[in-house]
């Protein structure tokens, strides 16, 4: 193989591609990294929809609630499914403002899925549903002249302790 192919090669990897897994915030919502209502540290707030429960623990403090995913409306009772941090009115851990916007995500994977998509310089998306997280993402995260900024921001709140 002569140097140039291999060059080419290697600039051809270093496309960085994204391929949009069709994701949705669902996807993400049932754990969910929160400021701790007693320490203000890294906590967590998980729903278990078979369980109908959705919990906040604090490693740092011990802080632990529990709380009943099922709510009377009208005589009936129904399960509410939201973001495991909505049960608690709790913080998201992964969040900050970004110009008149806020950039936030749910944990971990939800920054990395998001990490993935901004820092990618080829953008892959399979038939699209109009229901992806992605989608349904404001503007700003799509624009490539904020780039730079968001991965700056996203580095910052992957560093946060
Ligand atoms: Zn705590």
């Amino acid at each position: 193989m002569s140097g140039d192919f291999l060059s080419f090669l290697k600039l051809r990897f270093m496309d960085r591609r994204f391929t949009d897994q069709q994701k949705i915030l669902a996807d993400f919502q049932d754990q969910v990294a929160v400021h701790c209502p007693s320490c203000n540290a890294k906590a967590k707030a998980v729903s278990d929809q078979a369980a109908r429960k959705a919990k906040l623990t604090c490693v740092q403090c011990g802080y632990s609630k529990e709380c009943s995913m099922l709510t009377k409306m009208g005589g009936t009772t129904i399960q509410v499914s939201m973001p495991a941090h909505r049960y608690f009115d709790a913080i998201l851990w992964y969040r900050s403002a970004f110009r008149n916007d806020v950039f936030m995500a749910y944990n971990e994977a939800h920054l990395a899925y998001l990490k993935n998509y901004i820092g990618a310089t080829l953008r892959e998306h399979r038939d699209r549903t109009h229901f992806t997280l992605l989608e349904k993402l404001p503007k700003f995260y799509h624009d490539a002249r904020n780039r730079e900024s968001l991965l700056k921001l996203i580095a910052k709140l992957e560093k946060k302790l």
